[in-house]
């Protein structure tokens, strides 16, 4: 039964008397059995498909904590800077509190639908002229100035939300998966993932922890490089990040897991969301495909053991980016409203 984060695992969270129910029913999604590409990769392949979450993407899992202790901490109102996603949800989490809230984008760098839902959903939106890494210092800034709560994944209750997946994961599978693959834009929900596994551990739910792979976009890979990137670029624009605020504690993620860090061309990933689609029949957007880019690499390259059980996350709902898909497919033949141009079209 979907009943929301804050009901389903409040007794791991920290919630107080006076933290307020908040829930739009986030939470509880799919693990959804990929058979056709686990066939073809030789891996018991399930997809954790986060875009069904009320917002389309996995940030309601955070969310819906931060708005709850923000407005249990009597904040005036919440502020973010995001790729898309995360303000989608604060504004829709804020909407639901009643509580006013500001977003800054980075001007022209957003998806069509993540916008619409800000905007739709009541939050301010502000279009900032610099990159994401900009505009979350400025969201620091004005929330320090203010006294609004910062909804970014900064703030501590976004990460513990998080670590619900992990928690679903494996009340699902009854153990952890052999491998968890999933984008890194941030980082903090591979940090996140992390510490919901190794609660589970200390709980004594769990023999071993999955195998971290944290994917990137060539154009945005501070964590393969080394190094942060003053101007990324990349078709995932929710991965679209040259200076992650998580990145310690990824790192630690992925050594402490005997895991590692890839990036994939844009190429890839389009490729990736359409065989995804196209062969299994779940659309998710291109940040979230980075992780089957990344397995149909390792397959060809011969470094993909087979019979793993490995969970991919899908981040987000394709249908926030209809664009990037629709820029890669043919587009529909037009043809007369008669049977005999459908008997042509189709050979019939
Ligand atoms: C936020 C987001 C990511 C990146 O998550 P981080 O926690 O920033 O690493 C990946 N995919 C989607 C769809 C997202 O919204």
């Amino acid at each position: 039964m979907k009943k929301g984060i804050l009901r389903a695992y409040g007794k791991y969270l920290p919630l107080t008397a006076d933290t307020p129910a908040l829930s739009l029913c986030e939470g509880d999604t799919p693990l959804v059995p990929v058979c056709n590409l686990g066939r073809e990769l030789s891996v018991n392949l399930f997809a954790k498909y986060e875009g069904l979450n009320p917002t389309g993407s996995f940030k309601d899992r955070g969310m819906v904590l931060a708005v709850a202790k923000a407005l249990e901490e009597g904040a005036r109102a919440v502020i973010c800077a995001s790729t898309g996603n995360t303000s989608a949800s604060a504004a829709a989490y804020a909407a639901a509190a009643g509580m006013p809230c500001f977003v800054l984008l980075p001007a022209g760098a957003v998806a069509l639908g993540k916008l619409a839902q800000a905007m739709i959903y009541g939050a301010r939106v502000l279009a900032v002229r610099g990159n994401f890494d900009r505009a979350l210092e400025m969201a620091r800034e004005g929330a320090a100035r203010a006294g609004y709560a910062i909804v970014n994944s900064v703030n501590p209750y976004r990460l513990l939300g998080q670590r619900s997946a992990a928690w679903e994961i494996c009340d699902e599978l009854g153990r952890a998966p052999d491998w968890l693959v999933l984008p890194v834009g941030n980082a903090g929900n591979i940090s996140a993932y992390c510490a919901g596994f190794e609660f589970y551990s200390e709980l004594g739910l769990l023999k071993s922890l999955p195998r971290f792979i944290g994917v990137q976009a060539d154009g945005a890979a501070p964590l393969v490089r080394g190094a942060e990137v003053d101007d990324p670029q990349t078709v995932a624009t929710a991965i679209r990040i040259g200076r992650p605020v998580s990145a310690r504690t990824a790192r630690r993620a992925v050594e402490m897991t005997d895991g590692r860090f890839m990036s994939v061309s844009d190429d890839e990933i389009m490729d990736a969301q359409r065989e995804l689609a196209s062969s299994d029949g779940l659309f998710a957007e291109p940040a979230s495909c980075a992780p089957l880019a990344a397995l149909l690499r390792l397959k060809r390259e011969g470094e993909l053991p087979k019979g793993l059980t490995v969970v991919m996350v899908l981040t987000g709902n394709g249908l926030k980016d209809p664009d990037s898909a629709r820029s890669r497919v043919r587009p529909p033949e037009e043809i007369d409203g008669t049977f005999e141009a459908l008997s042509e079209a189709l050979g019939l």
